[in-house]
């Protein structure tokens, strides 16, 4: 049996630190104290609670899925005392507002709790992230009678909350949303049907705040026409009584992962209209719910990340008891020893590592959107923080998918047995890529508007700050660049001069890859934004290779600031392997970014060929 879950408190440190200090957000006001005095507790209560209540949830969940029962869905045992717990231990509460009762913590603490909350259950952690996401749009768009009436429940986490977008025929593409909205008096009745609904219904709260897109009858065709509606469960009244809506869960789907949480079928409307309440401007539903969708796309990176780290701590202590092949004397060696083992681990680690920064850097930004004083620093924020939305949503979550397949191979057969707790963890991490907006539509919305819009202004920011970052690894830029004997990342096969230089310097490849990679990635940015107009498929065809290019880069500046911070942060030994991990992502993770440079670049061609090759 696997150890619980425990969160590397050392590696979160480092990266809130360094998160706090890029961002800009250690300078908002009080933010450094609650840094230096309250993180702390919160990261060793928040990995204590992760470790021994949801962490030997997991597997229960994962043998005993939720189910529907005629009167509503029922969780595995042992969910609602959990959640309980973690509602009276105010976890949910932690980053929400101090209006509605919440703690006001910033989003850079809530991120580092979210990671662990994913890695030691990411069924039990979707309902939370769910009604923080649905704080966050009531709060922006909603009346204040609507405020007043769900916030403070939602933040207590009595209330839970769903976000209904999806139906049978409108995915990825929402514009055919069918769900009607009627007027009704003050508010509407609803009626339709919406398929795969997390935690749709539950026994878990009382009830289920559900915010549904719905198109009403005058309204415009596609998304133009689409508004958002809050739909309660149970309709709370005058005296506070609840009264039963028309919205029922008539099933939940059986999947190959996060069995616990309840995917429902919702079906509104089969008994006279849910009633529901309009949630900003009619025909802005899709704007609107924008806000619950970039929390949400930001949560999947911070959950992704909880499962790669809990990967790479089921692989590592597997492979230091597993025992296989023999040393020179013929004693036998655990197969933590071999070399390509600490390969896969090393690759494990520091890919997790790389997200984690990324990530929690993301998170930081945002705080500085929403708190900084001036409000061309806050609109600057907001746009790195959109900008880096998607990247964290599917750069992170392929990561997930990735580390949790090295964890299974690190685990041999028995990673493919049902038993393995690896085997439930990489079941679990599929899903990142594919929900809130699959990882290609959050490619298409980088390329297509985050960086159109501004014709690339944003990125070639942060590509100054990446720069940047590769210069300081050491004290002349240049140095690196000349010991690799090359002006690119190595290909295989590269001369032993090169190779032998490298070792010399061991940030080399990671310095000369993020220089080289920025230049390139910022002049393929300008080429695209300059033919897409002409060339309507050109994006589609690159979009997912620039995101991961710049994903690897992005991950590839984060372990560089890491090594530079090191040495003044951690102990000696720590530090030492904080150098190596970010020496390691140099030689072994940034080549992979010149094979997608090489699609992007050959835009044209990669467009001829998705389009005429046979399938
Ligand atoms: C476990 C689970 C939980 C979910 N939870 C929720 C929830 O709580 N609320 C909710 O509303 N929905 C939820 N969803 C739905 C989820 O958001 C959708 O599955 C997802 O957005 C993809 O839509 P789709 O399944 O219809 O796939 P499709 O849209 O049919 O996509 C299939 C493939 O085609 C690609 N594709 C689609 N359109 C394009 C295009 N224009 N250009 C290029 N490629 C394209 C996609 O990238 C994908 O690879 C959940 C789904 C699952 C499986």
């Amino acid at each position: 049996m696997a150890n619980p879950y425990r969160a590397p408190l050392a590696l979160v440190r480092l990266a809130l630190n360094q998160a706090a200090e890029i961002s800009g957000a250690r300078s908002l006001p009080g933010y450094g104290e609650i840094l230096s005095d309250l993180a702390e507790p919160i990261l060793e209560n928040a990995s204590r609670f992760a470790g021994e209540v949801l962490s030997p949830l997991n597997p229960v969940g994962d043998r005993t899925p939720s189910r529907c029962e005629t009167h509503g869905v029922v969780t595995p045992p042992g969910f609602v005392e959990a959640y309980s717990r973690f509602c009276a231990d105010g976890w949910v509460s932690l980053a929400a507002p101090t209006e509605h009762g919440g703690q006001g913590l910033p989003t850079l603490i809530s991120a580092a709790v979210t990671e662990m909350w994913g890695g030691a259950n990411l069924s039990f952690a979707m309902c939370p992230e769910l009604t923080l996401g649905a704080l966050g749009a009531l709060r922006v768009h909603a009346p204040n009678d609507l405020i007043e009436t769900y916030a403070d429940r939602i933040t207590s986490g009595e209330w839970a909350a769903a976000m209904c977008l999806t139906e049978p025929q409108a995915g990825s593409d929402l514009s055919t949303v069918r769900t009607r909205a009627e007027p009704d008096g003050e508010a509407w009745r609803l009626y339709g049907r919406k398929i795969f609904i997390t935690w749709g219904d539950h026994d878990l709260t009382d009830n289920i705040v559900h915010f549904v897109l719905a198109r009403t009858s005058a309204a415009p065709p596609g998304v133009k026409g689409i508004s958002l509606f809050l739909v309660p469960k149970k309709v709370p009244g005058v005296d506070g009584a609840l009264t039963r809506n028309d919205i029922d869960a008539v099933s939940i789907e059986h999947k190959m992962g996060i069995r616990a949480s309840p995917t429902c079928v919702m079906v509104l409307g089969e008994h006279g209209g849910a009633r529901g309440w309009l949630v900003g401007n009619l025909h802005d539903g899709l704007g609107c719910m924008f806000t619950m969708m970039n929390h949400m796309r930001l949560g999947v990176g911070l959950h992704s990340l909880g499962l790669a780290e809990r990967s790479l701590q089921l692989a590592r202590e597997y492979a230091r008891e597993r025992l296989q092949g023999r040393n020179t004397s013929g004693a036998q060696r655990p197969i933590i020893e071999h070399a390509d083992v600490r390969r896969m681990l090393l690759l494990m680690k520091s890919l997790t590592q790389a997200a984690r920064g990324l990530a929690y850097t993301a998170a930081a930004t945002l705080d500085v959107a929403h708190s900084a004083e001036d409000p061309t620093r806050r609109a600057g924020a907001m746009h790195r923080g959109d900008l880096l939305t998607p990247v964290v949503k599917a750069w992170c979550s392929d990561v997930g998918v990735e580390v949790a397949s090295l964890g299974v191979q690190v685990h041999g057969g028995m990673g493919f047995v049902d038993d393995a707790e690896i085997s439930q963890v990489y079941r679990d991490a599929r899903i990142g890529p594919i929900f809130e907006g699959t990882n290609y539509i959050q490619a298409q919305d980088l390329v297509g508007r985050k960086i159109a819009r501004d014709n690339g202004k944003a990125l070639g920011e942060l590509l100054a700050e990446i720069e940047k970052a590769a210069r300081a690894l050491t004290p002349d830029g240049a140095n690196a660049r000349q010991a690799t004997g090359r002006s690119t990342n190595p290909a295989p096969g590269s001369p032993p001069q090169a190779m032998s230089a490298a070792a010399a310097h061991p940030l080399a490849y990671l310095q000369s890859g993020l220089l080289d990679g920025c230049t390139a990635l910022r002049q393929a940015a300008a080429e695209i934004i300059e033919r897409s107009a002409r060339e309507p498929e050109l994006i589609g065809a690159t979009a997912y290779n620039f995101l991961q290019w710049l994903g690897i880069l992005a991950g590839g500046w984060q372990l560089a600031l890491s090594a530079t911070r090191a040495g003044a942060e951690l102990n000696a030994n720590e530090a030492r392997a904080v150098v190596d991990l970010a020496a390691f992502y140099g030689a072994h993770v940034l080549p992979r970014a010149s094979v997608h440079e090489a699609v992007v670049r050959h835009g044209a061609e990669a467009v001829a060929r998705v389009a005429t090759t046979d399938l």
